[in-house]
């Protein structure tokens, strides 16, 4: 995994540590999560807060944890505890959620906003159109620090026109960070500027549904 992003990221002129393996190991049983933690896995992607506070609350030292799902209000302050990267901030309601929670807590995470690039309604993400105001509201109105931008392309559609939207949006808005590409098209992602991929099944093995 770790060889192919690194081709992938040198193909590209980039150095192999650009880019960030997220290892999602949401729906996984513990035993390959913990041999890849072993193996000095340290970023983890997860898109529950429950299950995430599950399988992660005992293991919690030395690991960056990344909430890569739908996340509601009422879940805000458990998910600003446990995790410290938040890849789905993807409306005004959630970013108001977000900005009170880190006021009053004082911790402050990295935030991803989520871009619908194919604009498909059963999908999170703001839409490509509405991108730019969205952006200046968390940073301007809100004083939200936005690190990157993530997107899921749809899934019956080539991807790289989705991984280049995501890259233009992000550019015009001067975000460097771009979380894109899972384990279908994650080198195709690392060739679109990904500064990190986010790989479940690819490095895990089939998930099984809770
Ligand atoms: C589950 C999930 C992934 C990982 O998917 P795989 O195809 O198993 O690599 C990546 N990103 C998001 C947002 C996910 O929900």
């Amino acid at each position: 995994m770790l060889d192919k992003i690194a081709a992938a990221a040198t193909a590209r002129a980039r150095p192999p540590s650009d880019v960030t393996l997220v290892a999602v190991s949401k729906q996984q049983p513990w035993e390959p999560v913990a041999q890849v933690l072993a193996a000095g896995q340290t970023v983890f992607g997860e898109n529950r807060v429950q299950e995430a506070q599950a399988r992660w609350g005992d293991h919690r030292q030395g690991v960056e944890l990344r909430l890569i799902g739908p996340l509601q209000t009422n879940k805000v302050a458990e998910a600003v505890a446990l995790f410290d990267v938040i890849e789905t901030l993807d409306r005004e309601k959630l970013a108001r959620a977000l900005a009170e929670e880190f006021r009053k807590g004082g911790k402050t995470l990295r935030l991803y906003v989520q871009v619908n690039t194919g604009e498909e309604p059963q999908k999170a993400g703001v839409a490509p159109a509405e991108a730019d105001d969205f952006i200046a509201l968390c940073r301007n109105a809100l004083g939200l620090n936005l690190e990157g931008l993530m997107c899921i392309p749809p899934a019956d559609a080539p991807p790289g026109p989705h991984f280049a939207l995501l890259a233009k949006i992000a550019a015009r808005n001067g975000l460097s960070k771009l979380s894109m590409g899972m384990s279908g098209d994650y080198e195709t992602a690392v060739r679109f500027g990904a500064t990190s991929v986010r790989v479940g099944s690819a490095l895990f093995g089939a998930r099984t549904p809770a």
